[in-house]
Parts: structure tokens; C-alpha cells; sequence
């Protein structure tokens, strides 16, 4: 490679929330600035910063399409892929924290969607804490203004303890300012949490902290995940020596069962309807509390595993 020739840019898989089906995905970074998390597939991933003009190029190309179905030459075939469904409402800025893209930069992306996508409702990102922290409340709000209306933050536990294992580079009362200054914009908050984190030993902890921290955060949604190992990550090292215990399917559903239980919100839209779940339950809190807790009795209480969704259907 000649000197100062700049480093082509790594298009990232898709890796969406499940909400986000059906957005047009639009890559900003590749990686994420916060690599140093135990369980996560990002682990040790190499952050990049896509040049905004190609970013400008991609949203031209995708611009002219729906406009008139003309495909320009040189636009990578995941493009087209993706804009032959999409209906033009909703774009997700990948990757694993675009939030991290400089704000003078995102601030003019957000501006060019709008100017050339007029159909555009809303605009998603993941978001680390850090990344919220790094912003303003007044930086936030002009985001929301220019239609960067959803932010999708792994709180993943709220007892500090295993925060600092997992390595999430946080605490939990950062997480929880982080999402007051989401709230304070007017922009929704959706944050996930992370069943079987603390393994069998520290699964009560894991449960009371989490409840707690989201009680105090009060988000717009909370989608609960399930721990999956992830070879080449640490935490799958640390089960490989048996230094990690994880959960039985049917404990990682008591574990939800109780965070619903122990957790209060004004209203919030709670799932687990990640492939990586057991069992799909859904609903609005506080009004479904009942609902939802008595699902998962039931389930319990079979403790049958043709209730639940076979290991070989479960996805990350
Ligand atoms: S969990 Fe989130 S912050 Fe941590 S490495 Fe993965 S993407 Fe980055």
C-alpha cells in the first residue's frame, strides 16, 4: 500500500436489534470503541470511522434508487439488497456503537438523510453509556431533531461487581445518567439486558441489580437477551476452564421472571424476543405485569422442554 493512501473501509455484518427489521442499514463505523466487553462478539473488534463522503455516496445511490430503481456502478450489492424492501421509514446506522461517529460528521449525515430520503421517520443507533456521556443534553436534542429518534444501550447487569468482570467500562450509575440525558431529549431509550450474565454464582445479584438499575432508568424498552457463548470471546474461555457456570434454560427464565417481578416502570415496552431467548414473552409494564409473570409460571412449573425454543433455533 502506497504511503497516506487511506484504508478501504470494512463494511460490518448486519447486526440490528430485533425492532430495526425492517430499516435500511447504513454503516458509519465498523467495530465498536468499547471492545473490551467478556461475553460480546465485539471483543477485541478494531474500530473504524467510515470517510463521510462514502457514507454520502451510499445514501446518493439508495436516494436515487427508490427514486427511480437506477443502480450506479461501484455500490457494494448489500446496498440494493437491502433498498429493494425497505419502505424509506426508518435507517439504523450501524455499527456496534455508531454514536461514536464524530458529532460534527453525524450531525451532517443526519442532515443529508433528511434532505435526501423525505419519507424518513426515524433514525436508530446502537449507543454506548460512553458515547451518551460524551454528548450534551443540547447535542442530543439537535439529534432528535434531525430524526435520530431511538438509541439501543446494552445495560447488560446492573450489580457493579459483574459490570466490572464483563468488562463494560462502566457503572451503574453512569448508565443510569446516561439514559436520564436520552430521556431529557426526548429521544427513546431501549436498553437490553443480559440473562445467565453472572452465571450460577452470581445470578442473584446479577437479578436485584438489574432490577433495580432499571427501575431507576424507567426506559421506553427493555429487550431481555440471553447469555450465548460466543467462541473466541473470554467468558467462553472462562467456561472452557471451567471458571464460568452458566445457566439451565429453565433458570435463565426464572432469572427473567424475577426482574419483571422486582423491576417498576411507568411505561415500558418489555420483551424477550431476541433469538437468543428460551421463550418469547412480551408485553407493556406496568399493565401486563400479571400476564407476563403468570406466562412464565406456567412455563416453570412444565419445566418441559418442548416449551421452549430448541438450542439449534437459537441466534445471537
Ligand atoms: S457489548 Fe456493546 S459495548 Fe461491549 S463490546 Fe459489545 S458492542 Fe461494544
Amino acid at each position: 500500500m502506497k504511503a497516506n493512501q487511506p484504508i478501504s473501509f470494512n463494511r460490518p455484518d448486519i447486526i440490528r436489534p430485533p425492532s430495526e427489521w425492517r430499516s435500511y442499514f447504513l454503516p458509519l463505523t465498523s467495530g465498536c470503541s468499547n471492545n473490551t466487553c467478556t461475553f460480546c462478539g465485539y471483543y477485541g473488534s478494531k474500530l473504524q470511522i467510515r470517510d463521510i463522503t462514502d457514507v454520502k455516496r451510499e445514501i446518493d445511490a439508495v436516494a436515487l434508487f427508490i427514486r427511480s430503481g437506477i443502480r450506479v456502478p461501484n455500490i457494494p450489492k448489500v446496498v440494493y439488497a437491502v433498498a429493494q424492501d425497505w419502505d424509506g421509514k426508518r435507517i439504523f446506522l450501524q455499527d456496534g456503537d455508531a454514536l461514536v461517529y464524530p458529532f460534527p460528521r453525524l450531525r451532517e449525515v443526519l442532515h443529508y438523510l433528511n434532505e435526501k430520503l423525505h419519507g424518513l421517520e426515524r433514525i436508530g443507533t446502537y449507543a454506548t453509556p460512553q458515547d451518551i456521556l460524551r454528548r450534551s443534553v443540547e447535542e442530543l436534542r439537535e439529534f432528535r431533531q434531525l430524526k435520530l429518534g431511538i438509541f439501543y444501550t446494552g445495560l447488560e447487569t446492573g450489580d457493579d461487581g459483574l459490570l466490572q468482570q464483563i468488562g463494560k467500562g462502566v457503572t451503574s450509575d453512569e448508565v443510569i445518567e446516561a439514559g436520564k440525558k436520552v430521556k431529557e431529549a426526548g429521544i427513546s431509550f431501549s436498553v437490553t439486558v443480559i440473562l445467565g450474565l453472572g452465571g450460577i454464582e452470581e445470578s442473584k445479584k446479577h437479578v436485584l441489580g438489574t432490577s433495580k438499575v432499571l427501575t431507576e432508568i424507567n426506559p421506553d424498552y427493555v429487550g431481555a437477551l440471553t447469555l450465548t457463548l460466543v467462541p473466541g470471546t473470554p467468558l467462553h474461555e472462562q467456561c472452557e476452564r471451567n471458571e464460568f457456570h452458566p445457566l439451565s434454560p429453565f433458570h435463565s427464565l426464572e432469572e427473567l421472571k424475577s426482574i419483571i417481578e422486582n423491576s417498576s416502570f411507568s411505561d415500558c415496552f418489555f420483551s424477550s424476543m431476541h433469538a437468543s431467548n428460551y421463550l418469547s414473552v412480551r408485553g407493556k409494564l406496568p399493565h401486563d405485569k400479571e400476564r407476563m409473570l403468570k406466562q412464565l409460571e406456567k412455563v416453570l412449573a412444565a419445566q418441559d422442554p418442548a416449551l421452549l425454543r430448541p438450542e439449534f433455533l437459537r441466534g445471537l
